[in-house]
Order: C-alpha cells, then sequence, then structure tokens
C-alpha cells in the first residue's frame, strides 16, 4: 500500500466527472487499498478517486473505525429526510461547512470484485455517502456549503 498525493481544490480534476469502473483487476485492489491508507494517513472519513488523481468511480466511507466500505459504481438509490451539519474534506484544507444532506440513503454499488450489494446508512454515515458520490460527479461541499464556517466558531464546537 502507498499513500498518495491527495489533489486540492483547485486543480481542475476534482470539478470533473469519473468514469463507470469496468474492470475489477489487481489495478483496482491497489488503488482501493491505497486509498484506504491514504484517508488513514489523513484522518479522514471517507475519500473518492478523483481525490487521488483517478476518475474512476470509487468511493471508501469509514462511518466508524470498525466499519471501512469499498463503493465501486455506487448510486443512491432512494433518500429521504435532510439535516444541516458540518463538513470538511481533504481536498478543502482547513475549511468546514455547513451542507443539508439527506438523513437516510439507500444505495447499491459493487465490491471490488465487482459483486453488487445494497445497504441503507443514516445520519452521519449517509451524510459521508453523498459527499463522497459528489466528488464522483465533480462538486465539492463548499459548492453546496449554506455557509463556511468562522475559525472561532469552529473552536466553539470542539
Ligand atoms: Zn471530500
Amino acid at each position: 500500500m502507498a499513500i498518495r498525493n491527495v489533489v486540492v481544490r483547485g486543480d481542475e480534476l476534482l470539478a470533473k466527472k469519473s468514469r463507470k469502473v469496468e474492470v475489477f483487476d489487481a489495478r483496482l485492489h491497489t488503488l482501493i487499498d491505497d486509498m484506504i491508507a491514504t484517508m488513514h494517513k489523513k484522518e479522514g472519513v471517507g475519500i473518492a478517486a478523483p481525490q487521488v488523481g483517478i476518475l474512476r468511480r470509487v468511493v471508501i466511507v469509514e462511518p466508524d473505525a470498525e466499519h471501512t466500505m469499498t463503493l465501486v459504481n455506487p448510486e443512491i438509490l432512494e433518500y429521504s429526510g435532510k439535516a444541516e451539519g458540518v463538513e470538511g474534506c481533504l481536498s478543502v484544507p482547513n475549511v468546514w461547512g455547513i451542507v443539508e444532506r439527506p438523513t437516510h440513503v439507500k444505495v447499491r454499488a459493487q465490491d471490488r470484485d465487482g459483486n453488487t450489494f445494497e445497504f441503507e446508512a443514516e445520519d452521519f454515515h449517509a451524510r459521508i455517502v453523498c459527499h463522497e458520490l459528489d466528488h464522483l460527479d465533480g462538486t465539492l461541499f463548499v459548492d453546496r456549503a449554506i455557509r463556511l464556517l468562522d475559525p472561532d466558531e469552529l473552536e466553539e464546537d470542539e
């Protein structure tokens, strides 16, 4: 596993639409392993392939330490509810903002070997899924943010 460079805002890659994964080979597995290692190194709770410079529909979400989910070609089948919450992004360092997201999503995706599965996610987990899927269509949380937070507001939150 290798730690990959994280692409930051300003790079046009982050605004592009990622392509579907068609081949589930060793190269894909290396990409997935590297994405997980990079996410852990940077202490993120999710990462999308375009953030490491690869325009493929692959994301990792980690709602808690015991659940690291690899989602290949993910799509949201259903969503409901909405809530405002604070988000940040490895590709937008030192910026946080309030974003409205669904509180419930039903997702279909493939695993690293191409097997299709479905799952439902609530609240924080749903938020991460939506944030990461946005990356696959070239959208950053700052594009959706209701407002960005001032640094002193963050200190009050913590
Ligand atoms: Zn992000």
